[in-house]
């Protein structure tokens, strides 16, 4: 079997971290090296290394994250104006092969720029 990955670790509560929110599908914690006054990270509880691996069979589970990114944008108070970050793969800035969405909110983005940075 695959060896489990950090996110994985941290949903079956091995490793701590601040967890927000959670349901069957998804867990949302803080994010442990904040790029935003609120950084938080949406993670499915299956393990899809990357978006790009995600299959037709994830097409629920994908609805079902871009839905609790709004929902949980709201419980923050943050859904007026907030950045979704989808990093896939290692060039693009991926460091934890677990598919995961960044929320960052509280901040001003510059038109131009598109990172998190
Ligand atoms: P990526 O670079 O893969 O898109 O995002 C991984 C994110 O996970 C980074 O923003 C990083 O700060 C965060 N992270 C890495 N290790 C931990 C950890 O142990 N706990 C938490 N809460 N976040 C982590």
């Amino acid at each position: 079997m695959s060896e489990e990955t950090l996110f994985t670790k941290i949903i079956n509560g091995d490793i701590p971290a601040d967890v927000l929110f959670e349901d069957e599908q998804c867990i949302c914690i803080k994010d442990i090296h904040p790029q935003a006054p609120t950084h938080v990270l949406v993670i499915p509880r299956k393990p899809i290394p990357r978006l790009s691996d995600a299959s037709e069979a994830d097409k629920a589970l994908l609805g079902h994250l871009m839905l609790q990114v709004g929902e949980i944008a709201r419980k923050l108070g943050v859904d007026d104006a907030f950045r979704v970050v989808i990093n896939n793969g290692e060039s693009a800035g991926q460091t934890v092969f677990h598919l995961h969405l960044h929320i960052l909110g509280n901040k001003t983005f510059d038109e131009g720029s598109l990172g998190m940075h």
